[in-house]
């Protein structure tokens, strides 16, 4: 009899692990629930769908059920929850009270944005940025918005205030700690990039937790440090934590972060014992670092892709394991990219790794080549074994391929040695200094180990 596989969740995750699943057996029955109304889409599009450069919703969904159906014979059931769960009867239950049965099952049910339980977080023009329903939501109030507040300066959040300023509102980002990007930026690196979103018109109000939102029925104010800022819109970007709904409904181990513990197979436990035909993938999961000795939230669809994959081939019979991930990231904003990976100063002291750092300062193109942008790239090693465990570069462009490269040394275990004697790059005036600003980097890096 055909293997009957169920998938929770049409996010990155699970639609990849639906796939992942038909491609390693031809004749599985897949089904995949979810409580959305769209599916097989990037939430990471859409801030430019609220600035404009992409005209709408609809253009960000890249299939429909139909496709899925035709194409992969894979069974999306959209608007349907899977409101109860038995993993050991194998059995769930939708939210149109029809019962369903499995061999194994995917649990990619993602994350929720955090919303901080202060007075006002439910006055309209509160939202949340998650999903395209939370997108169109947004759009819709922006007509009569003249002022945004972006609560919280992470990646997401500065996203968003770039966005909603291209489209012309004043906007202003309160952020509780002292810098953006703070948990995985160093600072010195985060205050570039700050200087240039303000440079664009974006205010920031830094070191400020919200205490209240003001307003009757719609939002009027924030109450931050002290001060009200007066606002029509306030943009939740304010972490995402796991949505353990259903992982606590069927007593799964969470992790010290706040996230399903799982296996290299992704198989979670219960008290301590693995789950058989079980997987998780995405947000929902807490998995391990490559460059520190701990767990970590990864929180990218491009993790959660990759983790889709091992689920889905795994949950079809297959055997794939996921490795320890350096989250590598990259942003457009503004004029500028920001981009990581690895482990920022910060995140390497809670680990308790001292480190050392190198700056390199320069050009994206040769000195002489015209249109040259400014770029920095810092790289932080392990002050005991030398082996690189971080990088975050701001560019005028190109971050992306330079972060890819540390990313990939850093995955193999490299030293500052090893990449200062070792590590080749490809070079044309056009596209870097001969001696790319990496090197020079870590050739700083090198100087003080
Ligand atoms: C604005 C924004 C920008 C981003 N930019 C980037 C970026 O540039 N690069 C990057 O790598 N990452 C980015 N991310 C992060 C990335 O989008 C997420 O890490 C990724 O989408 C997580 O995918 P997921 O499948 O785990 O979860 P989700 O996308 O949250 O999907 C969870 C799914 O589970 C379903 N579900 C939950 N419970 C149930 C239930 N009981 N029954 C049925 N269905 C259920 C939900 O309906 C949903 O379909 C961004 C995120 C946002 C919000």
């Amino acid at each position: 009899m055909a293997k009957r596989i169920i998938v929770i969740g049409s996010g990155a995750a699970g639609m990849t692990a639906a796939s992942a699943a038909r491609k390693q057996s031809a004749d599985a029955e897949i089904t995949l629930f979810t409580e959305d109304e769209h599916i097989a889409y990037s939430p990471c599009a859409i801030p430019y769908v609220i600035e404009g450069k992409i005209p709408d919703f609809e253009s960000i969904v890249m299939h429909t059920p139909q496709f899925y159906k035709e194409k992969r014979n894979i069974e999306v059931r959209t608007m349907t929850k899977v409101t109860s769960l038995d993993v050991d009867k194998k059995t769930l239950t939708t939210s149109d009270g029809q019962a369903h049965t499995f061999d194994s099952i995917v649990l990619a049910t993602g994350g929720t944005v955090f919303m901080p339980p202060v007075e006002g977080v439910k006055l309209k023009g509160v939202l949340p940025v998650r999903s395209i329903s939370d997108g169109k939501a947004i759009r819709s109030m922006m007509a009569d918005t003249r002022s945004a507040v972006i609560a919280g300066a992470g990646v997401i959040g500065l996203e968003m205030a770039l966005a909603l300023k291209h489209a012309g509102k004043q906007v202003t980002v309160v952020e509780m700690f002292p810098q953006v990007i703070p948990r995985i930026m160093d600072k010195d690196m985060a205050d570039l990039l700050q200087e240039h979103i303000a440079s664009l018109g974006v205010e920031f109000v830094m070191s400020a937790p919200i205490t209240a939102i003001k307003g009757k029925e719609r939002v009027e104010a924030v109450v931050a440090g002290g001060k009200e800022y007066p606002c029509q819109m306030v943009i939740m970007a304010t972490g995402v934590r796991a949505n353990l709904e259903l992982p606590n409904m069927i007593g799964l181990d969470v992790g010290a972060l706040g996230a399903v513990r799982v296996s290299a197979t992704l198989q979670p436990y219960r008290k301590g014992r693995l789950v058989k035909d079980v997987y998780l993938a995405g947000d929902v999961i807490q998995c391990e670092s490559a460059l520190a000795p701990g767990p970590t939230m990864s929180q990218l669809g491009s993790s959660a892709v990759r983790q889709g994959d091992v689920a889905g081939t795994n949950a079809a019979g297959g055997y794939a394991t996921y490795p320890g991930v350096a989250s590598a990231w990259v942003s457009h904003l503004g004029d500028v990219q920001a981009a990581g990976t690895g482990l920022s100063k910060g995140l390497a002291e809670y680990y308790g790794i001292r480190t050392v750092e190198g700056i390199g300062k320069g050009l994206t193109k040769a000195r002489y080549y015209p249109g040259g942008k400014k770029i920095v790239v810092k790289v932080l090693a392990d002050a005991a074994t030398h082996r690189l465990i971080g990088a975050q570069i701001v560019s005028g462009e190109d971050a992306t391929g330079r972060i890819n490269w540390l990313t990939a040394a850093m995955l193999k275990g490299v030293s500052a040695e090893e990449f200062g004697n070792a590590f080749e790059n490809a070079y044309c005036p056009p596209t870097s200094m001969v001696k790319d600003v990496v090197n020079v980097a870590v050739e700083d890096l090198l100087t003080k180990l």
